[in-house]
């Protein structure tokens, strides 16, 4: 057990307690350098699962771009060979 100084009133206060015992101020800033790592990993926590989230959404984004890529090439070259097709036939009966 250690004795912090009260950042207030200068008094020796126990580590452990919360607030000083002569200005009842909280305790700063062993206390609350201690309590705040604490919610830290908390929030960055949920931080990185949005970052994993906005990641994976990105990948999904991508993967969609390029299949819409595709399918546009492929509706694209289905396009061309129907039209070569026509211009054949037209050729012929002409
Ligand atoms: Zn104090």
């Amino acid at each position: 057990m250690a004795l912090i100084t009260c950042s207030k009133c200068g008094a020796k206060v126990s580590d452990h307690a919360r607030y000083c015992i002569r200005c009842k101020t909280p305790t700063t800033p062993e206390i609350c350098e201690m309590e705040a790592p604490k919610p830290a990993p908390l929030v960055s926590a949920p931080v990185s699962k949005r970052k994993a989230k906005t990641r994976k959404a990105r990948q999904a984004r991508l993967i969609q771009f390029i299949f819409g890529l595709i399918a546009s090439f492929l509706i694209l070259m289905v396009l061309i060979t129907i039209g070569f097709f026509i211009a054949n036939i037209v050729a012929t009966f002409s």
